[in-house]
């Protein structure tokens, strides 16, 4: 058996997998609430005395939300420190790896079946190219996977944490009100559940919104994009437009700067809730919106992952590779 985790700033996902070429078998998974313990160590011990793995485990991987520095990490949104050899002795586990969780997210990508993906552009899939992912939750990854010989090798990015560029007049209102509240403008300000907040920040400014009233609650994302969706609100409604705008001239960035000719794909949780959104067009009139280069981003297949564990899978998928490697 194999372990594998998704290890995010809201939830943690772990599962046992059965090791099978190329997709591993899950076995047993389980989901927890990653502010309600005080160390992923504590998780991992509450899970395995759970689920009682029948045989030794071989190997671990585990996908986290922050960047991975020699086998150790630090979350950016949680206060933990995170370290894999500490992991391996504390549990007898011979192989431990820690990876970024859009690198992990990323190692799905050659695992996932047809009806996980939701296409938004068939583009001219080239085989020799590579890819990329981008993540809208509760913070905002992006990954590449750069193609070597014949193989997708995913390389893990900050990239979240680059610099917004705002396209319009609206958008550089945007900038201004973040970096008066922030004092810099990153795309996670934009582009994730803090991201939906703000805009609505932006979009209701001179006005109450009768929707959405209390923004420090856990659910209030949420209840933006589905006020925005519902369209009762005019200011969310332009909140939600304006996510779905970005998120598409982000993704479009990534093609550009990855030479993504492979795919880009859009994971993470927030897509998946917003689908009448992004199929209005919005996402990917602004994904192309980028002369001289429309013409390449036509060629980049663009898909939406619709499964809400392809973290987890992919993490599982490299846990699987290391016992047969
Ligand atoms: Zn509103």
């Amino acid at each position: 058996m194999v372990l594998g985790g998704d290890v995010g700033g809201t939830k943690t996902l772990l599962g046992l997998f059965e090791p099978s070429t190329p997709r591993p078998i899950p076995r047993a998974t389980r989901s927890y609430e990653t502010a309600a313990f005080t160390s992923l160590v504590e998780i991992l011990d509450a899970f395995l005395r759970e689920v009682k793995p029948p045989r030794p485990l071989r190997a671990a991987a585990l996908g986290v939300a922050g960047p991975v520095v020699h086998d150790r990490a630090q979350l950016t949104n949680v206060d933990w420190q995170i370290s894999a050899p500490d992991i391996g002795a504390r549990f007898e586990i011979p192989d431990v790896r820690l990876l970024n969780d859009l690198e992990a997210m990323a190692r799905s990508i050659e695992v996932l079946a047809d009806d996980e993906l939701r296409v938004l552009q068939e583009g001219a899939p080239d085989p020799e190219a590579s890819a990329a992912v981008i993540a809208a939750g509760t913070g905002l990854g992006q990954a590449y996977l750069h193609r070597r010989n014949g193989r997708f090798v995913p390389a893990a990015s900050e990239g979240g944490h680059g610099d917004f560029a705002a396209r319009t007049d609206r958008e550089l209102e945007l900038v201004r009100m973040l970096r008066e509240r922030l004092g810099r403008a990153e795309v996670e300000q934009v582009l994730s559940g803090m991201g939906l907040l703000n805009l609505h920040r932006l979009t209701h400014r001179g006005g109450e919104c009768g929707l959405v009233t209390d923004l420090s609650s856990p659910d209030a994302p949420a209840a933006v994009s589905r006020a925005g969706l519902g369209g009762r609100c005019q200011g969310c409604a332009e909140a939600l437009r304006m996510f779905v705008s970005a998120y598409g001239a982000e993704a479009g960035n990534l093609a550009l700067r990855g030479l993504a000719l492979g795919g880009v794909y859009v994971g993470g949780g927030i897509a998946p809730k917003i689908l009448p959104a992004i199929d209005s067009g919005i996402f990917m009139e602004s994904f192309l919106d980028k002369q001289p280069m429309t013409h390449l981003l036509r060629r980049v297949p663009v898909k939406i992952i619709l499964n809400p564990d392809a973290g987890l899978l992919g993490a599982a998928a490299y846990a699987n590779e290391l016992t047969t490697s």
